[in-house]
């Protein structure tokens, strides 16, 4: 039997998840936490129940081989050897990476190299690589990337309009992020609507912690709704989404802040969070808002309009849409923000119907049958498309 770990390593932290391949079957997932911290937390799902461990782990490398050690005592593997490959999350392929790759020296410093991009992001993820090498050298590692989906976008949708110089000399252009969730859901829509993709124009609402819309025409990313880096596009839980730029100084002059800590506001107290005043978390708005807190219903108002926008300017730049399709926490949850996000697009053929949009964490048409448009919900599955690639590449050796 042959399994493949999917590997979402952050700064401090690796999410996990096993799977037993081809048969897709999920077999364990978990998380540590707090890695190179005191307290470490390490949990594991085991028939169903989590298991959490309080201790230290000083680094990723530890951490892998502490995962290791728990699949063989919970009997979930019998030896290292049953383990056939590994595929990292990586945020950033620039325009170097348009696909799924195997993992090189090379390829680990063009990631590094890119590490200019996303600061943060990037070099944990390498961390996570360097740490499965060092404890399973020999098995097929695999990079999927979160810009790669959008790599097809055409120049008019991923330049900025300045000066031509900086996407020379600096890489300045969109890149657009949850690339792997957009591609995921695209690849339903098409089983679900029995069309095949080349046919299709979707518009794919990312919506979670982080929210994204894309265009996708015939498979292929058209446009996306965040840019060079994930603080664009739509109100999020706690990024601003786009703004004025020149907001940026006139912020610094009257705070006194650092461009440095505008951007931390613009990234982590702004958004719902920012505009609440109460938290980013989409079910305390909800609540707040029905208690009738109207700063919470605010927040919710800015969201909710700038998804709306969003799909009437893709609909206008694929000339058309036939569906629509939610995913992510909010976007497999929430009827409220699906309701209020779909609200008055009968005018370009979205006829939905609110009984069917009573559904939560499900695959399901939210549409009446005659309806031009589809609306559908599609919980989004980038692990599993980590590890489909992971045995495209195996394949492929
Ligand atoms: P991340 O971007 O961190 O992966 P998620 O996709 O998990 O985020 O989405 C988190 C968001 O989903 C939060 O705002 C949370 O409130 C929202 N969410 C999760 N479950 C529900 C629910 N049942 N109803 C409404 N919102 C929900």
């Amino acid at each position: 039997m042959e399994k493949t770990i999917a590997i979402n390593a952050g700064s401090s932290s690796l999410k996990f998840q096993l799977y037993d391949m081809p048969s897709e079957t999920v077999i364990t997932a978990g998380i540590v936490e707090r890695i190179g911290l005191k307290d470490s937390i390490f949990t594991i799902s085991v028939d169903d129940e989590k298991i959490k461990e309080v201790t230290d782990i000083p680094d990723h490398e530890v951490a892998v081989q502490m995962l290791l050690d728990k699949l063989i005592s919970h009997n979930i593997i019998s030896s290292y050897d049953e383990i056939t490959g590994v595929g990292h999350r990586v945020v950033h392929g620039g325009e170097k990476f348009t696909e799924s790759v195997y993992i090189t020296n090379q390829v680990i410093a063009d990631i590094e190299a890119l590490s200019e991009l996303a600061p943060l992001h990037n070099p944990a993820n390498v961390t996570g690589i360097r740490a499965f090498r060092k404890v399973l050298p020999d098995i097929v590692a695999v990079a999927v990337f979160d810009t790669a989906f959008h790599q097809t976008m055409p120049p008019s949708s991923y330049l900025y309009s300045l000066p031509y110089n900086y996407y020379e000399d600096y890489g300045i252009r969109k890149y657009g992020f949850h690339g792997t969730s957009h591609k995921y859901v695209t690849e339903r829509a098409s089983d679900l609507l029995g069309r095949p993709q080349e046919e299709l124009r979707l518009i794919t609402c990312h919506l979670g912690n982080g929210a994204s819309i894309a265009a996708i025409e015939g498979g292929k990313s058209m446009d996306t709704s965040m840019g060079f880096t994930p603080l664009a596009g739509v109100s999020m839980g706690t990024r601003s989404g786009n703004i004025d730029p020149a907001l940026v100084p006139f912020i610094m002059e009257k705070t006194g802040k650092s461009a440095e800590q505008v951007l931390d506001v613009l990234n982590k107290e702004s958004g719902m969070l920012g505009v609440s005043g109460i938290s980013s978390d989409l079910r305390d708005l909800e609540s707040e808002a029905a208690k009738g807190n109207d700063r919470a219903e605010l927040a919710l108002d800015v969201f909710v309009d700038g998804i709306h926008k969003y799909i009437g300017s893709y609909a206008a730049r694929m000339n058309g849409v036939d569906a629509i399709i939610f995913t992510a926490g909010i976007g497999e949850n929430s009827s409220y923000i699906r309701e209020r996000v779909l609200r008055g697009l009968e005018f370009m053929g979205v006829y939905w119907d609110p009984a069917l949009n009573q559904v939560r964490g499900v695959e399901a048409f939210l549409n009446y049958p005659h309806s031009p448009v589809k609306v559908i919900i599609i919980p989004t599955n980038e692990e599993l498309m980590i590890a489909r690639d992971v045995e495209v590449i195996r394949a492929q050796r």
